[in-house]
């Protein structure tokens, strides 16, 4: 049988300790993963996280990552290599939104969105690959968004980065195929985190009435796909960028 348990892979979330990088960290967890947790700035919340995971009884590593920073990216995977090993399992969940509108986009915004979700998940990739292909099995999670296809007014930099996301997704998917390693993306619709919290009232109202569910999603129903794309039980799909928004697209 295909199985769904992760029991003896190694997995990293980067932005892993908060929203839906934390509900993926714990449900791979939950499913038998040693799961490490990159985090930016809050040390005290990838404690936490760390913490809740060891205490039901998984393995749980958290250190610090600034994914746009290859250096930092680098220190982070050899750091983690000698604390729980080289990653099966890279979920690039890490992501910022700096929405403006595009008179008013100076390139420094432009260039810190790009920076973090697209280049990102290459310095990600790159200091992964070769553990995977070594091991000649791996899967890579690229967490993109609707607004690829469907962006908001203000979000050119951030659909932009989302869509190179899913260009890279399908580009690497079919070198890596043959390897051993699928790559696959997800689109979460709205999904309750900081991120939404942070957006307008009114943007918030228009994307909710477009939700044919009707209600926005939770980080657990995000986790559970990424959880399932980790494992054995999806052994044949690659190269998808699978949507888990209700009904928006
Ligand atoms: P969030 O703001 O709650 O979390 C984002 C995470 O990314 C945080 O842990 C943050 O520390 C981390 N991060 C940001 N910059 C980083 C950097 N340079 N290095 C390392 N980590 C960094 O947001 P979220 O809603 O949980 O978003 C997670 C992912 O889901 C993002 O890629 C986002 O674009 C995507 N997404 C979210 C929604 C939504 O409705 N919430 C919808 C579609 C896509």
């Amino acid at each position: 049988m295909l199985d769904q348990r992760l029991d003896g892979r190694i997995a990293v979330v980067t932005g892993g300790s908060r929203g839906i990088g934390r509900g993926i960290s714990e449900r791979l967890a939950a499913q038998g993963a040693v799961v490490a947790i990159a985090y930016r700035e809050r040390v005290d919340a990838a404690r936490e996280v760390e913490a809740g995971i060891r205490e039901r009884g998984g393995v749980a590593w958290c250190g610090a990552c600034d994914v746009a920073d290859a250096d930092s990216v680098e220190r982070f995977f050899a750091r983690m290599k000698t604390e729980v090993g080289g990653p099966d399992i890279l979920v690039n969940n890490a992501g910022i939104a700096r929405d403006t509108h595009l008179m008013l986009m100076e390139r420094a915004r432009w260039d810190e969105v790009i920076a973090v979700n697209l280049n990102g998940a290459y310095n990600c990739v790159r200091a992964t690959m070769r553990h995977m292909l070594l091991k000649r099995w791996g899967r890579v999670i690229n967490v993109t968004s609707p607004s690829a296809q469907m962006p908001l007014p203000g979000q050119a930099n951030y659909a932009a980065s989302k869509a190179g996301l899913i260009g890279f997704t399908r580009a690497m998917s079919r070198e890596l195929a043959g390897k051993g390693v699928l790559v696959n993306a997800v689109s979460p619709g709205l999904i309750e985190t900081d991120m939404l919290a942070s957006m307008s009232t009114s943007a918030r109202d228009t994307c909710m009435k477009a939700v044919p569910v009707g209600r926005p999603g939770t980080t657990q129903e995000v986790a559970a796909l990424v959880a399932f794309l980790a494992s054995d039980a999806a052994s044949y799909i690659t190269g998808q960028v699978i949507a888990v928004d209700g009904g928006l697209l």
